[in-house]
């Protein structure tokens, strides 16, 4: 063989086991929490937040249908708009870490894959009162150092069990119907409160706080009952 070709081959299997296997790893073979793991509950997660313009009449909509939720952050933005995560703290939700931005992991050298896990997650302790200790990657996708890291230091990695494509404008019922077809005992449910993501549809976050009272009322007829992630770690 060649001598280019091997190399060309060597750098091709490097690429497949830092990018490429993390991923398949986390989502293909469901090596992450996907669901709550208590019987009779339902988790509701809102990615890529806090966003000024929907964060906090989302936070109006959960309050008015008394649900305890998670937010997968990403900590430039809490650290931006630092009052609607203090809002969800005092609110009883769950702050949890999604990253610092929202960039694609698997592409992202070690240093900054670890700034994107564990990084923010320090910066989100140090700005305010919260242990956070789950990780969700941006779209789900990891690579070998956030993976490396994340072990390391004890952290677990959240993904999720529904997902309706919400980040496209979508009518609430039509987001109400899909979330009913998918939703199981101990699913944990992703939407998006911010529309600022690449992919996302302007305005589709609007339609999902209108979607809250219905999500309410199917979770709450099956005889499930919402809970945080937080609430499904075992020991704190
Ligand atoms: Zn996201």
């Amino acid at each position: 063989m060649a001598w280019w070709l091997t190399v060309m081959l060597i750098v091709l299997i490097l690429m497949i086991l830092y990018c490429a296997f993390p991923t398949v790893w986390t989502r293909g073979f469901g090596r992450s929490m996907r669901t709550t793991g208590m019987d009779g509950t339902v988790s509701l997660t809102f990615d890529d937040g806090p966003n000024p313009t929907y964060t906090p009449r989302l936070l109006d909509a959960l309050k008015a249908h008394d649900i305890q939720a998670t937010f997968f952050v990403l900590s430039e933005r809490a650290l931006q708009y630092r009052d609607i995560v203090e809002r969800m703290i005092a609110e009883g939700h769950d702050v949890q870490v999604h990253g610092s931005r929202h960039w694609f992991v698997p592409f992202l050298p070690p240093s900054a894959a670890r700034v994107q896990c564990v990084g923010a997650a320090k910066a989100l302790e140090q700005a305010f009162p919260l242990s956070v200790r789950v990780y969700r990657p941006t779209w789900g996708a990891a690579n070998l150092a956030s993976l490396f890291a994340v072990w390391r230091t004890g952290m677990i990695l959240c993904t999720w069990n529904v997902m309706v494509g919400d980040w496209r404008v979508t009518e609430p019922n039509e987001l109400v119907q899909r979330i009913v077809g998918k939703l199981q005992n101990q699913s944990v449910i992703v939407l998006h409160d911010s529309d600022h993501t690449f992919g996302a549809e302007r305005g589709a976050p609007e339609r999902v706080v209108q979607a809250i009272p219905g999500i309410s009322e199917a979770v709450k007829s099956r005889g499930l009952r919402f809970v945080r992630i937080c609430d499904c770690l075992g020991e704190s």
